[in-house]
């Protein structure tokens, strides 16, 4: 079996979330992990959605964490090949679940594999956890994991899925560890006035022009900027390969984005690891066309980084819609943080510098969105997120996770094999 193959196969096994049916691919690990040999469990806490734990090696000293989710989000439409077939062809291996995250978990599936065939005397413990309903918040996965059975997946550290595709800066290759993820605030904006008949407005107090001038405001709105040191860190490497002078301050944030000149949404992306964002992205008040409105609401995405907390979201947005309208948050997901400043993630720099050669270079960075890998660190488990392609894989790819045309090299997919296997032996050798 070869790693194209492992994936090719996974990646047949629908499990798009909802409704899920992660237990299909459960099952077919658990086939290959009790013929290698190797000790295993699925845990379902529900009807077909189960998640699936190995563990190799021996209890000592060391563990460590191999996670990635089974589960994939729903394929849509306009794919130039059958979303499920897996096909493997002119050096691809095409179908959902390609990038996101099937091929993470079928270069750590094949690592344990690989370890137990040679009988490699581990001196610890290598988990490996294929995790359910990561794509929908993960209670039916990691979280039920962790609440219920919390031991199964304590670790030194676990390495996860979560980082940007490495880019290329000129001759310079860079490659990123997530170390953290922003939380989400959920917000909605309530306005409040007098209804009265349409024919005559100035009777009135009209809720949906209050609240439009508050929402008007949030589109003009650039919250402060906050350097994390490991973005701070990350944005003086960047300048530093671009020959640029500029002192990374948080003042200047904005004029170094645009004087590193990269690709617009890598900018963007830069840009969201550096403050809050709020995103007023639904809107609605009234009943009737002849009616004065007295009650309008919007609901706000808000995003914080670690270190910002529900206060923090209260005080800037109401420095911006004013005193009069209500605020709620609605939904509250903790920023979540693993500092790069440990031996797990020099450990990690220094493999991933080895396997793709010592010229790149490794850079730490935040999400805007998130992973397993919250609850993980909510849980005291470092995390660290990797997107360790091959060089010279295509930048295009990254468009297609969530997308159409999910594909992946087969180069990559080696090459995480490679990191993966050489940080194992590392780690635990
Ligand atoms: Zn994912």
């Amino acid at each position: 079996m070869t790693p194209e193959r492992l994936l090719s196969e996974l990646i047949r096994l629908d499990t798009t979330n909802p409704p899920g049916n992660e237990s299909d691919l459960a099952f077919y690990l658990k086939t290959l992990f009790d013929e290698a040999g190797i000790p295993n469990e699925i845990i379902a806490p529900a009807e077909g959605r189960g998640s699936f734990i190995a563990r190799l090696g021996r209890r000592g000293k060391k563990r460590l964490l191999f996670l990635a989710h089974s589960d994939v989000v729903p394929p849509g439409e306009g794919w130039d090949f059958a979303p499920f077939s897996g096909e493997i062809r002119e050096g691809m291996v095409y179908g959902r679940g390609a990038l996101d995250c099937k091929s993470l978990l079928a270069a750590q599936a094949f690592c344990l594999l690989q370890l137990a065939r040679e009988q490699f005397p581990l001196q610890g413990e290598l988990i490996f956890a294929a995790t359910a309903d990561e794509e929908r918040g993960g209670a039916l996965g990691i979280k039920h994991l962790l609440h219920r059975y919390p031991e199964k997946l304590q670790a030194d550290f676990a390495v996860n899925e979560g980082a940007e595709l490495p880019i290329d800066l000129g001759k310079q290759r860079v490659y990123f560890l997530q170390v953290g993820e922003k939380g989400t605030a959920w917000t909605r904006l309530t306005a409040r006035g007098r209804s009265c008949h349409g024919s005559v407005p100035s009777l009135g107090d009209n809720a949906v022009v209050k609240l439009a001038r508050a929402v008007a405001g949030l589109g003009e709105y650039r919250s402060p900027v906050k350097l994390v040191p490991e973005v701070k860190y990350l944005l003086q490497e960047l300048a530093r390969i671009r020959g640029l002078e500029i002192p990374v301050r948080e003042e200047n944030i904005d004029q170094l984005l645009e004087s590193l000149d990269l690709e617009h949404g890598f900018t963007e992306t830069l840009r969201a690891m550096t403050r809050l964002t709020a995103s007023p992205n639904v809107s609605g008040g009234g009943s009737r066309v002849n009616v004065v409105p007295d009650l309008a609401t919007a609901e706000v995405d808000v995003r914080i980084l670690p270190g910002q907390d529900r206060d923090y979201v209260l005080r800037e947005l109401r420095s911006v819609v004013g005193e009069e309208l209500e605020m709620e948050i609605t939904e509250y997901r903790e920023p979540s943080f693993t500092s790069a400043a440990t031996e797990y993630y020099r450990l990690l720099e220094q493999t991933l510098r080895e396997t793709a050669g010592e010229g790149v270079l490794c850079l730490p960075m935040i999400s805007a969105g998130s992973t397993d890998s919250k609850h993980l660190r909510a849980a005291g488990i470092p995390a660290y997120g990797i997107a360790p392609l091959a060089p010279g894989a295509d930048p295009e790819l990254r468009t297609t996770i969530h997308g159409c045309n999910e594909r992946i090299d087969i180069a990559s997919l080696h090459f995480m094999v490679k990191f993966l296997d050489s940080l194992a032996r590392r780690y635990l050798g």
